[in-house]
């Protein structure tokens, strides 16, 4: 709990993960032989195989760091703050929440909306849009001036805790990935393969640190570590993984299908070790596994999921039981990868079409 509890409770929007990353790197050194930082701000741990044979193919895992934010356009002359967002949110999750503002100091803000009595009943009804939705940070504008610049950004404030059997927080998309690639690797024995283990950067604005990460990796294998929709929040349609029930192997989503091969290896691997799973397939949403499978020439890309209730808001949940599991899968997938042999082909070599 403790490594996760900071990891949630560190603050890392998109194109800001320095703090975050900061975390995830001292984690990372701890369970990998080197630690790069690439141009966008991702961050690379990689082992070496443990085969000769092994050498030059990479197994590539990737979580990302970065969690939805919203970035400052402008100060309004009653100091209330105007933003946009950074990646996908709800504003209805927005609204009555506690957000802290990252600018010359941090500084705690509400997003706030007219009291019920004096909407109309048009407007009662009506969700609000972002661009409707200022930050007040209960200071006068030279004050907020002094303090705040367009282009500093804001988070969710909102520790993690625990509610019943499960733990609730903010960016629980994705540094419960986070952890589960840190605690996979560490768990893992020795890969056949080169292990590279990426901490990504901007996935919620569109997947893009991933892209320039398997650009450079030119992985055989891709898996990407990320939250899935679990079916049965309230208003959920049913159908899908239920919270509890193990870890998802995700089929397919708005963004990639899995690797047939991949999916099947990863539920014989599960069976195997007897490790609690569960399948995700989904028409909808999308994970750094687009990223992974479409760089380069390709490769064989999935995704190992946690599910997870209430996802883009202040109160995103996950029950410890799939995190634990998905932590066992992948740290068994880790160490049997390369008995997907022929079945993946490794990349062409370098300048071949
Ligand atoms: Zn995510």
């Amino acid at each position: 709990m403790r490594l996760l509890r900071t990891l949630v409770n560190t603050h890392g929007p998109s194109g800001r993960e320095e703090d975050v990353a900061d975390v995830v790197r001292a984690e990372l050194a701890d369970v990998c032989d080197a630690v790069e930082r690439d141009a966008m701000g991702s961050l690379i741990g990689r082992r070496p195989a443990a085969t000769r044979a092994g050498r030059g193919s990479v197994l590539l895992l990737a979580a990302h760091m970065d969690e939805l934010g919203l970035l400052v356009t402008g100060i309004e002359d009653t100091g209330f703050v105007r933003v946009i967002a950074l990646g996908g949110w709800d504003p209805r999750t927005l609204v009555s929440q506690v957000v802290l503002v990252h600018g010359r100091k941090r500084l705690r803000g509400v997003v706030g909306t007219p009291p019920v009595h004096v909407l109309d009943e048009q407007a009662r009804g009506k969700a609000p849009k972002i661009d409707d939705l200022v930050i007040d940070l209960g200071l006068p504008a030279d004050r907020v001036r002094e303090l705040v610049r367009v282009g500093d950004v804001a988070t969710r404030d909102r520790p993690l805790q625990r509610i019943g059997d499960l733990v609730t927080g903010k960016a629980l998309d994705d540094r419960v990935g986070v952890f589960v690639m840190l605690e996979g690797v560490r768990a893992a024995g020795a890969c056949p393969w080169d292990l590279a283990a990426a901490a990504t950067v901007q996935e919620e604005v569109g997947l893009r640190g991933a892209r320039t990460v398997a650009f450079r990796e030119r992985p055989r294998v891709g898996i990407a570590i990320d939250t899935c929709p679990s079916g049965d929040g309230p208003g959920m349609k049913g159908g899908g993984t239920r919270l509890g029930k193990g870890a998802a192997i995700r089929i397919m989503d708005a963004s990639a299908i899995g690797s047939r091969r991949l999916v099947e290896f990863m539920e014989a691997v599960a069976r195997d070790a007897g490790i609690p799973h569960q399948f995700h397939a989904s028409g909808r949403g999308g994970t750094d596994t687009q990223a992974l499978q479409l760089a380069g020439t390709g490769c064989a890309a999935g995704c190992i999921s946690i599910p997870q209730r209430y996802g883009h808001s202040s109160v995103e949940a996950v029950h410890p039981g799939d995190v634990e599991a998905c932590v066992h899968l992948l740290s068994a997938v880790i160490e049997r990868v390369g008995e997907l042999g022929d079945a993946v082909p490794p990349p062409p070599p370098p300048g071949e079409p």
